[in-house]
């Protein structure tokens, strides 16, 4: 454990209460302007959200996986655009150089990173390329001691606001797959960068993505992730079990949160002169989604402890993001069924839930993509029997 038992209980408290009493109010707000106030980032900085999975030495809380399980189911409570805030600073745009970076990389970006003062996006999906994510396309040809990099990366989250570009670039053959990829620590103000215009996304408005087009950008050599040519895709999936760790704990959040909206629902809204909660009908939808609710829960938590023992958690980190992102789907079409035509109306959050949901089960690797990193590694790790 990175904190003491009470530090960390009073940091998640803190968390919890500042969802409640300043996040969730303004949730209407942020969806209606596709903008989160600037006071709310600095708050969040100032709270050290940025750096909950940076090292302390450089700056940030060091938290272990489950400590961080714990805020994220948190910060879960709430439109999801507020973590997305920080979340690449979290994950792969800071894990990436913590993993495999020099240590002149560290001390250049993790501080920053740390505090928020710099944003980190990760830049790895292309107009073709994205689940099948070794064929990348974009290229970063050696030039005497530089590289140049060209290519078109596709639904980059927070490029607007990045300051530095995770880039995964080809610096080998085509033939060679996700072994000719490399890792490249780009800063955006580079000449030759530009940005397409915003997506319109059909939820989780408030958090932006856009293409991020890179035309003869010239790079030092020391923008390599730990200076070695063709790790990128294995510092990649290094951090990718954290990240999809990361994602389940988010869905369990908003799991919570769905699951107390639609009790508190059923609760006052009367038909048949009774309280809908009373029709076992309605119960049974309940009852699911808190039964759902609390596997993931199990899942995610037990998952996070065997990552900090160092145990190899790959395929269960997989199983945790299917289950928890698929979960966290059902829950909220359960939530909009409880609320009846209400749950269809923006007005009542469930409907904006609803559709914020449903990106977690296709950034981060698909759900589809989740099921083959499963069943490869049963396949891999099977025990033959002579039978
Ligand atoms: C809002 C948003 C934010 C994002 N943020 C980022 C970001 O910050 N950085 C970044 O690099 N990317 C980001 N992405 C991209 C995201 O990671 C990809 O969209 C995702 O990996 C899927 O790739 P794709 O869209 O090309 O779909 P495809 O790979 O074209 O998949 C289409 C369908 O085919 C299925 N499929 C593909 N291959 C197989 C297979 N072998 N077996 C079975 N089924 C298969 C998929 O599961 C899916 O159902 C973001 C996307 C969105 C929408």
């Amino acid at each position: 454990m990175a904190l003491d038992e009470e530090t960390l209980n009073q940091f998640v408290e803190s968390v919890r209460r500042y969802v409640r009493d300043r996040l969730i109010p303004l949730e209407m707000q942020v969806a209606e302007e596709d903008q989160i106030p600037e006071d709310v980032i600095a708050e969040m900085k100032e709270m050290g959200l940025f750096g909950i999975s940076i090292p302390s030495e450089f700056g940030g809380l060091g938290l272990s996986m489950s400590e961080e399980v714990a805020i994220i189911q948190e910060m879960g409570y709430t439109s999801p655009v507020f973590r997305s805030m920080f979340g690449t600073n979290v994950g792969i745009g800071s894990q990436g150089i913590v993993m495999d970076g020099t240590p002149e990389q560290k001390e250049k970006y993790l501080p920053k990173l740390a505090t928020g003062e710099l944003i980190g996006s990760f830049a790895l999906t292309e107009p073709d390329a994205g689940s099948d994510a070794g064929s990348v396309r974009t290229s970063a040809r050696r030039d005497g001691d530089d590289f140049i990099i060209n290519g078109t990366k596709r639904y980059i989250t927070n490029a607007p606001r990045a300051g530095i570009f995770t880039v995964m670039a080809r610096t080998g053959t085509r033939e060679e797959g996700a072994r000719g990829v490399s890792a490249f620590l780009v800063d955006a103000k580079l000449p030759g960068i530009s940005l397409g215009k915003p997506d319109q996304k059909m939820g989780q408005k408030g958090a932006h993505t856009c293409d991020v087009i890179f035309e003869d950008v010239r790079v030092p050599a020391n923008a390599l992730i730990g200076g070695k040519e063709g790790q990128g895709f294995k510092t990649a999936m290094k951090v990718l079990d954290r990240g999809r760790l990361h994602i389940s704990a988010l869905s369990v959040g908003t799991a919570k949160r769905l699951i107390d909206e639609s009790v508190s629902y059923a609760s006052g809204r009367k038909q048949f002169g009774t309280e809908i909660a009373n029709f076992q009908l309605v119960q049974a939808m309940l009852a699911d989604s808190q039964t759902e609710y609390y596997a993931g829960k199990c899942m995610v938590e037990a998952a996070a402890k065997s990552f900090d023992a160092g145990e190899a958690v790959s395929m269960n980190a997989s199983s945790c993001k299917l289950f928890c992102t698929e979960m966290v789907g059902r829950v909220a079409d359960r939530a909009v069924q409880v609320h009846g035509g209400a749950g269809y109306i923006s007005e009542y959050c469930v409907e904006r839930f609803f559709r914020d949901v449903r990106l977690f089960r296709l950034y981060e690797g698909t759900s589809q993509i989740q099921q083959l990193v499963i069943a490869k590694h049963l396949i891999r790790n099977a025990e033959h029997s002579p039978g």
